[in-house]
C-alpha cells in the first residue's frame, strides 16, 4: 500500500516492532474511533469538530464536513491531496482544513490533528482566558508551560493561520478564542489524549477559580519539569535535529 504514513518507525519504537498496524485500513479505523470518541465525550455537537491524519505522498485522511462525529463510518472518510482536492471518497472536506494544514506544514513530526469544542476549555476561550498547565506537574511535562489562546478570528481568516503556525511550532495544543481547541500528535491517540488533558485542566480550573485563584507551581519547579519534558522526548527542545520531511 503506497499510502503508509511517514511515522511508522516512531510508532514501532513506541509500541515495539510489529506491535502496531499502520496500514491505511487501520488508520481509517483509528480515525473513526477518534471521531466517535469526540461525540461520546461531549466534546462536539451537531456537525462540529474534525480530525485528520497525514498519509504518505502529501495526502491526508480526514473526517468529512456536514456529518455528526457519532455517525462517521470508515467509508465516509475522505483522502485529499496537499491542495485540499478530494482524491478518494464521495464526501466533502471540512472548512477548517486550512488550520490543520498549517500545523502539518510547520510540524513534520505530526501525523494527526484534532479540532473540537470541549465545553470547559471552550468556556475559558469564550471568557478570553488561557488554560493554565502550570497548576499540575504532570501537565507541564505533557503539554509544556503554556497553552496559547489564538485571538478570535472569523473562520477562514488568514491572520489566524499565521498565528497558528507560530504557536504550533512550540506547542502541541492551542485554544481558539470564542471557538474551541486544536491538538496534534504523532498519532491520533496522542492527539486525543492531549485534547482530554486540556479539557481536564480546564475543568479543574473552573472548579478552583470560585475557591480563590489558580495557584501555579514555583518557577524553579516549572523549569525542572520542562527539563523532564525534554528528556521524555516532548516539546520543541526535544525535536531539534529530529525533524523529518513531510510525507
Ligand atoms: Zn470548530
Amino acid at each position: 500500500m503506497s499510502e503508509r504514513p511517514p511515522r511508522t518507525e516512531a510508532l514501532h519504537r513506541r509500541h515495539g516492532v510489529g506491535a502496531v498496524d499502520t496500514s491505511l485500513a487501520q488508520l481509517r479505523r483509528d480515525l473513526c474511533d477518534a471521531s466517535h470518541e469526540l461525540h461520546r465525550r461531549g466534546w462536539v455537537a451537531n456537525h462540529d469538530g474534525n480530525a485528520s491524519l497525514r498519509l504518505a505522498a502529501g495526502r491526508f485522511l480526514m473526517t468529512p464536513t456536514a456529518m455528526s462525529k457519532r455517525l462517521i463510518g470508515e467509508h465516509d472518510l475522505i483522502v485529499v491531496d496537499g491542495g485540499g482536492k478530494v482524491v478518494q471518497g464521495a464526501r466533502k472536506p471540512f472548512s477548517e482544513w486550512a488550520l490543520h494544514k498549517a500545523i502539518f506544514a510547520i510540524r513534520p513530526d505530526v501525523q494527526a490533528v484534532i479540532h473540537a469544542h470541549p465545553p470547559a476549555a471552550t468556556a475559558l476561550a469564550v471568557a478570553g482566558i488561557e488554560v493554565e498547565p502550570k497548576i499540575l506537574a504532570e501537565a507541564i511535562v505533557s503539554l509544556g508551560d503554556r497553552i496559547p489562546m489564538l485571538r478570535y478570528a472569523l473562520p477562514g481568516a488568514a491572520s489566524q493561520e499565521a498565528a497558528l503556525r507560530e504557536a504550533a511550532a512550540a506547542f502541541d495544543v492551542v485554544t481558539l478564542e470564542h471557538h474551541g481547541v486544536l491538538t496534534c500528535g504523532d498519532d491520533v491517540e496522542t492527539a486525543l489524549l492531549r485534547l482530554e488533558l486540556v479539557e481536564h485542566l480546564a475543568e479543574i480550573a473552573l472548579r478552583a477559580l470560585p475557591l480563590g485563584k489558580l495557584r501555579t507551581l514555583p518557577e524553579v519547579d516549572v523549569a525542572e519539569l520542562l527539563q523532564r519534558r525534554t528528556r521524555a522526548g516532548l516539546g520543541p527542545a526535544a525535536r531539534v535535529g529530529k525533524a523529518r520531511p513531510a510525507g
